[in-house]
């Protein structure tokens, strides 16, 4: 390809509004433009890229034997009411109407499409296993779309879904299906960690991220710093310590098991009474560590929400934060939301900054995170503006606690849930996502077939993503110097660059020849004959990240020789004219 006849709009300043590398550089390599927030064009240089990724994962879901289709991006609601998805997925799905007022989505992921596929067709269990998969483009309302293609609001998936008979055949596909993941994101050049994930809206058993570690990552993820374990961090869970205080108070409890009725021996642990307290002002757990010298982990703090349409507190310990996955997952909430402090008053009969779990009225729904049990003479709001109490005994005080459950995020330091050994807590970019569904689809959607021994059974089902285009950003994200885009070589849109300087004849019949020769060897040829200063097509070769650069010049040309630079390693050395394409074809046997 020629540059004088190419789109390649670089840019020399950082637009303003993107705010991470990928971001930065696609714009600025002219690689994509954006129509409005969260929707981009993929202009030539970039569209090779993302073919790029679409045929490495197209030869790796082939290899592993899956089919490939093309669903219909445009989808009826009806199948979404049957699985009851219309509802839960909420505005995060564009909907729409046609002229007749029948109602329609754009489809920001397939598994109803696929059980209605299947569901008139698969009679027997000898039409199962299969696995289909397509790459199209998924419209997703997101909150907040933001750095260019790694959050759009329309993005290109990979997604592929497998049908088995039963748990183990879903098992056998679900691994099957991992590794090719591996293969993928191995052969994209991507450094990737596999993490336990939440199901999230999808349901089901089991599920895997694969995560590009990355400081502009938005999922928090738990690595153990001594065994294997890694989850995202909306699932991961440490280990309950069980504190020295709580354990001394369990054996006392064992051995005055028989006195359990003595109010002396009561006195020992929990006999303090609660007392209110004045905390003027005091409406954060700093401003009352100062106020009243209570540690944050004697505090119990009391989180107001709503979820659909009902209040509902979570407590977590004043050290602690909640995390909202887990409170969703336990409450089986569509929509949840933090309460607006206007609601307090009518919705919780409490005060924003002072609410507390005490005499709150029955129909508030009180859920506790596991280590709220361990508490003794714990500080929280006492519903009344300025005042706390103080030795409130979560066992004796709140009475209608539903569930003692996980509902804190870890933090750094937590101990591993496997071997005790410390977590860390990194940034990670989700590049893949596999789920065992199981048979929440076929089951609502009739998607059945007749087993060995004529019984109807529901398929089970497993559902398995990649973001293609979010695959190309982090790939950026994660090969990038000061300079631009330094491409892995599967990724890179063109594998050589050529840049003839000055504006010699010899010079310009040089670069043509070497040109053709290095097209006619099969390889993607970039060849810089606009005319341009030298040091705009240095910049813009570095810019776009080509792996390697020829460079011809008169000087050293008169000694019948090209310059040649890795991106990479910014190596720099001669090759002679008369080998120089099969010079050029070894170098990029090693580059790779
Ligand atoms: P996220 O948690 O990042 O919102 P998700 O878990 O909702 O993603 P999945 O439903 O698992 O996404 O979709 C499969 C893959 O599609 C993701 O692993 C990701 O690579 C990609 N993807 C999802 N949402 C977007 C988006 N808004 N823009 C670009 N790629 C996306
Ligand atoms: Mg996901």
């Amino acid at each position: 390809m020629k540059l004088s006849k190419y789109y390649m709009p670089t840019l020399r300043e950082v637009p303003a509004d993107a705010e991470i590398p990928s971001h930065q550089l696609m714009l600025r390599a002219g690689m994509i433009r954006s129509l409005s927030a969260g929707i981009y064009s993929y202009l030539p240089l970039g569209y090779r890229v993302i073919r790029k990724v679409e045929q490495i994962v197209r030869e790796e879901m082939d290899r592993s034997g899956a089919l490939e289709v093309l669903m219909p991006a445009m989808q009826v609601a009806d199948i979404w009411k049957e699985s009851g998805r219309w509802e839960e997925f909420g505005p995060l799905m564009v909907r729409f109407k046609d002229r007749n007022e029948r109602e329609y989505c754009l489809g920001p992921t397939h598994e109803e499409v696929i059980a209605d596929i299947v569901r008139d067709e698969v009679r027997s269990y000898k039409d199962l296993p299969f696995n289909l998969y397509q790459i199209q483009t998924k419209v997703r309302d997101e909150i907040r779309p933001r750095f260019g293609l790694m959050r759009a609001k329309e993005f290109i998936m990979k997604d592929a879904y497998t049908l088995d008979r039963d748990e183990d055949g879903l098992d056998k596909a679900y691994q099957n299906m991992y590794d090719a993941y591996v293969r993928v994101f191995d052969r994209c050049g991507l450094d990737t960690r596999v993490v336990e994930a939440d199901s999230g809206a999808m349901g089901g058993s089991g599920s895997h991220e694969f995560m590009v570690l990355a400081d502009s990552g938005e999922d928090d993820l738990a690595f153990c710093t001594e065994c294997e374990y890694a989850a995202n961090v909306e699932r991961a869970e440490a280990a309950l310590e069980i504190s020295r205080a709580s354990k001394a108070a369990d054996d006392l409890a064992e051995t005055s098991a028989d006195t359990s009725n003595n109010p002396a021996a009561d006195a020992t642990t929990s006999g303090v009474e609660i007392e209110k307290v004045h905390t003027p002002e005091a409406t954060t757990i700093e401003d009352l560590v100062d106020m009243i010298g209570v540690s944050p982990e004697k505090m119990i703090k009391t989180m107001a929400y709503v979820a659909d349409d009902q209040p509902v507190v979570a407590l977590v310990r004043g050290d602690d934060q909640l995390n909202e996955v887990k409170l969703r997952n336990h409450l089986k909430a569509i929509e949840l939301r933090p309460a607006h402090p206007d609601e307090f008053p009518e919705r919780f009969g409490s005060v924003a900054g002072f609410i507390g779990p005490v005499d709150l009225s029955e129909n508030i729904k009180i859920v506790a995170d596991r280590r709220i049990q361990e508490l003794e003479k714990a500080v929280t709001g006492a519903n009344e503006k300025d005042y706390h109490l103080v030795n409130v005994n979560p066992h004796r005080d709140i009475a209608e606690i539903e569930a003692f459950t996980e509902l804190r995020t870890v933090q750094a330091g937590d101990p591993c849930p496997r071997c005790g050994g410390a977590l860390e807590i990194k940034s990670g970019i989700e590049v893949g996502h596999i789920f065992k569904l199981g048979t929440k689809y076929s089951s609502s959607m009739g998607a059945t077939y007749l087993d060995e021994n004529g019984k109807t059974q529901p398929i089970v089902m497993g559902s398995y993503g990649i973001g293609i285009t979010r695959v190309a950003a982090a790939a950026v994200e994660q090969h990038h110097d000061d300079r631009g885009i330094v491409w892995p070589l599967p990724l890179a849109p063109f594998q050589v660059i050529i840049l003839p300087l000055g504006n010699s004849g010899d010079v310009g019949r040089a670069a043509e020849e070497i040109y053709e020769e290095l097209q006619d060897a099969g390889l993607e040829v970039l060849l810089d004959d606009r005319d341009e200063r030298a040091g705009v097509k240095f910049n813009d070769a570095e810019l776009i990240g080509i792996p390697l650069r020829i460079t011809i010049g008169s000087r050293s040309l008169e000694n019948d020789k090209f310059e040649v630079q890795i991106r990479r390693t910014g190596k720099e050395f001669n090759i002679d004219r008369s080998s120089a394409c099969s010079e050029i074809e070894n170098l990029l046997e090693e580059i790779e």
